[in-house]
Parts: C-alpha cells; sequence; structure tokens
C-alpha cells in the first residue's frame, strides 16, 4: 500500500529530527522504498510565539494497516521525546498520516486523509513535490490543484533547491 506521511519539526535539531524519523520508518519491517521530498522552512500556524517548523512529506510502501502505521507514528513521536501538551505547541517530531492508498477513514483517533491537509501550504508544497497528481479521494482534486486554490499568507521557504538528495534513509 502506498502511503503518504506528514513531518515536521520545531526543536532543537530539526532537519536532524527529520532524518531520524525517515531512519526509523525505513528500519521498520513492514516498510519499503521510503523516499522523503524537499524540506521547507515554515512559519508556525495556530500558535504564532513559537519558533519555525522545518516540515516535508515521506512516501512510502507499507504492509502495515492504518492503524499499524499509525501505532508506529506515535511510537516514533514518543521515542523521540516530543512532550506532549499544548496543541499546536513546539514539538521534537509530529507524524501524520497525509494518504493511505484512496482509503477514507473517519474514527475518532484516526482520519483519512488528514482533515486539514488541504489548508495546509506547508503540507501541500512537498506533497506536490512527490506527488502533484495525486487525487484527494474525498475532495476530488489532485494536490496540484488543492495547492493552486488555496489562498493564505504563511510563508513556506525552500530549504533543499537544487540539492537533488535533500533527505536520504
Ligand atoms: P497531533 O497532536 O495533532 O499530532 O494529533 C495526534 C493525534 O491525532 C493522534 O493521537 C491520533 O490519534 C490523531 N489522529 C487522527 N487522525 C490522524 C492522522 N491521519 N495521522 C496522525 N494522527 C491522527
Amino acid at each position: 500500500m502506498l502511503a503518504y506521511i506528514g513531518i515536521g519539526s520545531n526543536l532543537g535539531n530539526k532537519r536532524g529530527n527529520i532524518h531520524r524519523a525517515v531512519k526509523a520508518l525505513g528500519a521498520d519491517p513492514g516498510n519499503r522504498r521510503v523516499r522523503c521530498s524537499p524540506l521547507y522552512a515554515t512559519e508556525p500556524v495556530g500558535k504564532k510565539d513559537q519558533d519555525w517548523f522545518v516540515n516535508g512529506v515521506i512516501s512510502l510502501e507499507t504492509s502495515l494497516s492504518p492503524r499499524e502505521l499509525l501505532e508506529l507514528l506515535l511510537g516514533i513521536e514518543k521515542k523521540m521525546g516530543r512532550v506532549r501538551g499544548e496543541k499546536w505547541g513546539p514539538r521534537t517530531i509530529d507524524l501524520d498520516i497525509l494518504f493511505y492508498e484512496d482509503q477514507i477513514l473517519k474514527e475518532p483517533d484516526l482520519q483519512v486523509p488528514h482533515p486539514r491537509l488541504q489548508e495546509r501550504k506547508f503540507v501541500l508544497l512537498p506533497l506536490r513535490d512527490l506527488a502533484p497528481d495525486w487525487v484527494h479521494p474525498a475532495l476530488g482534486k489532485t494536490v496540484s490543484r488543492l495547492l493552486a486554490e488555496l489562498d493564505t499568507q504563511e510563508w513556506v521557504i525552500p530549504l533543499d533547491e537544487g540539492n537533488e538528495k535533500p533527505c536520504t534513509v
């Protein structure tokens, strides 16, 4: 199954944290072909008085179910010392399932596609780098189209322009 994962960090060595999390995803025997998008420096959304984030998107082929994948992501977040607390507050690593094939899940603790991905430039830009023509199964629009229709002012600045391998595993 093909899945897309949103990844972000705004505490400590942000790029290093992202590399560690990508490695941890690749180390799980259920995952193959883990690829990472170029990374972006992004302005915090919601709670403004915190450091900027580094964000990207990961694609992977997985034999894990959506729920097993979520458990893996939560385990990696926990191991990497994310302190849960403030909503939208600082975090060592944040991992979200964006898409899992064309499945639509609406469970209390697991919504797929991620319910806010179409509102977030910091998700759609790196997602477009990997999958411009991927169709959102509920909205029926491609990633490129969702990005074109997004009308927000947030800063999302490419960190990896001209770099062929921004995030190797
Ligand atoms: P957050 O603090 O925003 O990272 O939210 C984490 C919680 O969101 C997790 O405990 C999940 O149960 C829940 N959640 C719901 N849908 C998703 C999803 N698509 N990907 C990751 N977490 C999700």
